[in-house]
């Protein structure tokens, strides 16, 4: 025994010798943390965060697997040594409580005795927003290093994950950019680039689709490892408004959200902007702007009982300080119309400089505060969270919902099933067939059942939104979202799924791995083969048939071949030498069914040619044509970033068939940059090589593209560019209208299509269309070389499938989809946000159709 003690004395000895031997932040940057113009990139901050895993006890770090551009997304793990050593029983009481389905209370109360807290922290989500990852050294070494009793005390109830930067290639490029126009009119200014390769400042709106890589590790940490109870995320805003948000958020909150959660968040919040308020750091407010409402960043977490806080902070120029006069100071947005002293905003700050050194001092403060929460009410949260899972469990009514084998596509039904699961929600499967309410749902049907822990995010996912609509005053506008209103996956998608408000009493089994159809190749067959193109992944075919030069054709009829019936546009593929072994080949990659010809190929077709596909790409960064770039890469186009320059250069047809403007403002194509004095006195230029837009010549060089034979894509706001500039004979009704008389902030409404057309091959005639304040248009008699087809409408009749809108009315009758014969060439007007964030999965097809059409003369 005495052995041991001696031991322990010299180890306790010796990791504190060791210790001390920790180089601070500023010793180890060779700065001061925070510093006027200083930044430490993601490879140091990984560095440092190592060295601090290496030497004390108190911190490991976990390596989550690789970023978009191939960086190492880490966390360190930080706890008292004992919990270090103890992590995995730590973390499967979390799952325990997390999944209470066999727990008496007893057996509850035993472990949230033992338990601790899993506190999570992310950072940097938005890579300008840099002060968090920063801060993140700092906060690690004190909670490293310190021997103060508060913080021990907080280590040995609480096992904090802290995330550095959730976005490590953003953070980089940052830095790069701040770094290389330090010194110059340009410091601190913007990049013209996205700060995440694909999807900028939509890095934050991914959370339920988990499309980027980031977000899939971020929500492994939540729901597949730790199941924590608390989680931080820490951002920045503008830099005139309130220093500091902090939870509570405003009006609304979902119905799906637990009333004890938002009673948590309230409490968390209040902790922060009480040390905050006793350290005299002024400006901090709550209960503003940020509602309770939308999903789609990582407060996701709040629909899995998670205690879901964000911090906003007041931006400097990066880390370079500004300076603010009082009276620049402005309030708005709904909690605050004036920037004045009220019961949420209690301390105004009064201007003067604003510095990254400040945005860390808050933020550490409210990270302390975080901390300090989790560790005092350790119980309590650990029983929330319990009560929390156990009441979703046990909540009598609806059911859940179902998924039939039978649908429009398949394979998109399998990616919605792949999706719950990556979120860590139980998914059944029937093994047999069910009558429920005179419907017949087969084997197979698969059966997502609400009795489980994440039974709110299930309802928020599949059901169908309805926005709540609060009011100020009785006649005053509800308050207007904080994003987009509605996110139902089924509608999204074009996927079926039912309710089902009644015990499910058939055999069932739990299934691991999303039903996704066992592409079929039956056999050879010397007529040919057919695949519909009811499935996304056709166009993954057809891409890969004609990047290996086969021959593929598109019907103009639809057929019958033997018992199986055919539409228009089903993809034809001649036989021909080598085309078989590749077809049983990408039958099963694809989960395609691929069905052998006992016919010749149908007389009525077209062949389907390579398309050079260029996506305009502006020097003001869009995130719509990230995610336009990123979708059409996951479905094999092959495409080439035009730039403002190409544009003007012109002679486009020599490298390209088509060409696609993303959802972008038509000033901002031809030219961002302020039209008179007075406009100018808030803009910021870019370096010269980023400046302008393509232009009146650019403009010209698109309609002679357009006319020569080429085919403009244009992308709902981006329509406007052709319509108004060529001109188009189109007309968008919703032009000079004020918010009060047309809002559609992100909304799924009905829209019928003409499956016939080239456009419309492979979809239901009736869909959902993700609308977001798109254009209203109408049409009108074509003169000259000039022709159009609407070939989608919003039909005449009530349109909101989900979400919320006003002046709905606006859009009935009007054309979504448009086909304009120009000169030799087509535009084509895909009017509402068919590929929004890649999520809408039920009209991808309409892009996709548009790239194929374009190869047609
Ligand atoms: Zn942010």
């Amino acid at each position: 025994m005495k052995r041991i003690l001696l031991s322990l004395v010299i180890l306790f000895v010796f990791s504190n010798l060791l210790f001390s031997q920790v180089q601070s932040p500023d010793d180890f940057l060779g700065f001061p943390l925070g510093a006027d113009r200083q930044l430490a990139d993601y490879h140091q901050i990984v560095n440092y965060l190592e060295l601090l895993g290496e030497r004390s006890p108190r911190i490991k770090i976990d390596n989550l697997g690789k970023t978009t551009d191939g960086n190492d997304m880490i966390i360190a793990i930080i706890s008292s040594p004992d919990n270090i050593q103890q992590l995995e029983k730590y973390r499967q009481i979390s799952y325990e409580l997390a999944h209470p389905y066999n727990l008496s209370s007893t057996e509850a109360e035993e472990l949230i005795a033992q338990g601790k807290v899993i506190a999570f922290i992310t950072s940097n989500i938005h890579a300008t927003e840099i002060g968090a990852s920063q801060m993140s050294l700092q906060f690690t070494y004190e909670l490293a290093t310190s021997e103060d009793p508060q913080i021990n005390f907080y280590l040995e109830n609480v096992i904090l994950i802290l995330m550095p930067s959730a976005n490590p290639d953003g953070q980089l490029m940052v830095c790069d950019w701040y770094r290389k126009w330090l010194e110059t009119e340009y410091e601190g200014g913007r990049m013209p680039w996205l700060y995440h390769r694909y999807v900028g400042h939509d890095t934050n709106r991914d959370f339920f689709m988990l499309n980027q890589k980031e977000s899939k590790l971020i929500n492994r940490v939540m729901s597949r490892d730790w199941f924590p109870q608390v989680h931080l995320d820490e951002h920045q805003m503008g830099s005139r408004g309130p220093r500091m948000f902090v939870p509570p958020y405003k009006d609304p909150m979902s119905p799906n959200l637990s009333p004890l959660l938002m009673r948590l968040e309230a409490l968390f919040g209040a902790n922060m902007s009480f040390r905050l308020e006793e350290k005299d750091l002024s400006g901090v407010i709550d209960s503003w702007v940020f509602d309770s409402y939308w999903p789609g960043g990582t407060r996701t977490a709040a629909w899995k009982n998670i205690v879901s806080l964000l911090t906003e902070l007041a931006s400097c120029d990066v880390a370079s300080p500004i300076f603010i006069e009082e009276n620049e100071l402005y309030g708005g947005g709904k909690g605050m119309a004036e920037y004045k002293q009220q019961i949420n905003f209690p301390n105004p700050w009064k201007g003067g400089w604003w510095r990254l050194r400040d945005i860390i001092d808050y933020e550490l403060v409210a990270s302390y505060a975080f901390l300090e929460t989790s560790a005092k009410f350790r119980e309590s949260i650990l029983r929330g969270f319990y009560q929390m899972n156990r009441t979703a469990i046990e909540q009598p009514t609806p059911w859940g919902y179902v998924i039939p084998p039978n649908q429009h596509d398949a394979i998109t039904a399998a990616k919605l099933i792949d999706i719950l699961l990556e979120h860590g929600i139980q998914v059944l499967q029937f093994q047999e067939d069910l009558i429920i309410n005179n419907r017949i749902y087969q084997t197979g049907t698969v059966f997502i059942p609400l009795a489980q822990p994440l039974r709110s995010f299930i309802s928020e996912m599949l059901d169908i939104q309805i926005y709540p609509e609060i009011r100020l005053s009785p006649s005053s506008d509800p308050l207007y979202p904080y994003d987009v209103t509605s996110w139902s996956l089924p509608l999204l998608m074009g996927v079926a799924c039912d309710r089902i408000d009644q015990p499910v009493n058939v055999a069932m089994v739990e299934i691991d791995s999303a039903p996704y159809p066992e592409g079929n190749f039956i056999g050879a067959s010397s007529n040919g083969y057919a695949i519909s193109h009811q499935f996304n992944n056709t166009s993954i075919a057809i891409n890969r048939l004609l990047k290996e030069k086969f021959e593929v054709y598109a019907t103009l009829q639809a057929f019958r071949d033997g018992r199986t019936y055919f539409e228009t546009g089903t993809i034809a593929i001649p036989t021909q030498p080598k085309l078989e072994q590749q077809l049983k080949l990408w039958a099963k990659e694809l989960h395609l069914p691929i069905h052998p010809l006992n016919q010749n190929l149908p007389e009525s077709k077209l062949q389907l040619k390579s398309v050079r596909v260029g996506l305009y790409k502006p020097w003001r960064a869009s995130m719509d044509e990230g995610w336009t770039r990123w979708l059409l890469e996951q479905f094999e186009f092959d495409l080439v970033s035009v730039t403002n320059e190409m544009i003007k250069q012109g002679q486009l047809s020599k490298r390209f068939d088509a060409i696609i403007i993303p959802d972008i403002n038509k000033q901002t194509i031809i030219d961002p940059k302020p039209k008179d004095a007075k406009s100018a006195k808030n803009y910021r230029p870019m370096p010269e090589q980023y400046e302008g837009g393509i232009e009146k010549e650019g403009v010209d060089n698109l309609k002679k593209f357009v006319s020569d034979g080429g085919a403009l894509i244009a992308l709902d706001s981006g329509c406007l560019l052709p319509v108004d500039e060529f001109p188009l004979p189109v007309f968008d009704a919703s032009e000079n209208l004020n918010r009060s008389d047309y809002n559609a902030p992100g909304v799924m409404l009905k829209a019928d299509i003409d499956t016939d057309h080239p456009l419309g091959w492979g979809m239901p005639s009736r869909f959902t269309a993700f609308v977001s304040n798109s254009p209203a248009f109408r049409t009108t008699a074509p003169i000259g070389d000039v022709d159009r087809s609407v070939i989608a409408v919003y039909p005449d009749e009530s349109l909101l499938l989900s979400g919320w809108i006003k002046g709905e009315e606006l859009l009935r009758k009007k054309a979504a989809v448009i086909d304009v014969k120009f000169g030799n060439g087509k535009v084509i007007l895909l009017g509402f946000r068919v590929q929004h964030r890649a999520q809408p999965h039920g009209t991808f097809k309409l892009l996709f159709n548009a790239i194929h059409y374009a190869g047609q003369p």
